[in-house]
């Protein structure tokens, strides 16, 4: 069997490095946005976790807001926030 290596593959086929995402401002994909209820949250993190974009802000340990820039609407953090302390709003824009 032919030893398989990395290199080999043509250079097409790869992506140079990793976390490219960090260079483009994908919230402006977004068609709604979510809205995050500092009164309701719990600070369990669950939305922190299931984020696919980490645009869920977290400073010393607790959520403090949404990362607009970055959030693309998914509206992930809304179906597991228990307490329901994320609701999605229409619209991309986020209010105020
Ligand atoms: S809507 Fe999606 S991308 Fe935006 S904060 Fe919630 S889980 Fe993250
Ligand atoms: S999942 Fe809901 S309750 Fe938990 S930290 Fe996120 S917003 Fe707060």
């Amino acid at each position: 069997m032919k030893e398989w290596r990395a290199e080999k593959l043509m250079p097409g086929a790869l992506i140079p490095l990793g976390g490219t995402a960090r260079w483009y401002k994908t919230g402006s994909w977004r068609s709604e946005h979510p809205v995050w209820n500092e009164e309701t949250c719990k600070q369990c993190l669950i939305c922190w976790i299931y984020c696919p974009d980490g645009a869920i802000k977290v400073k010393e340990g607790k959520v403090i807001g949404i990362d607009y820039d970055y959030c693309k609407g998914c509206g992930i953090c809304e179906v597991e926030c228990p307490p329901e302390a994320i609701k999605m709003a229409e619209g991309g824009e986020p209010d105020g």
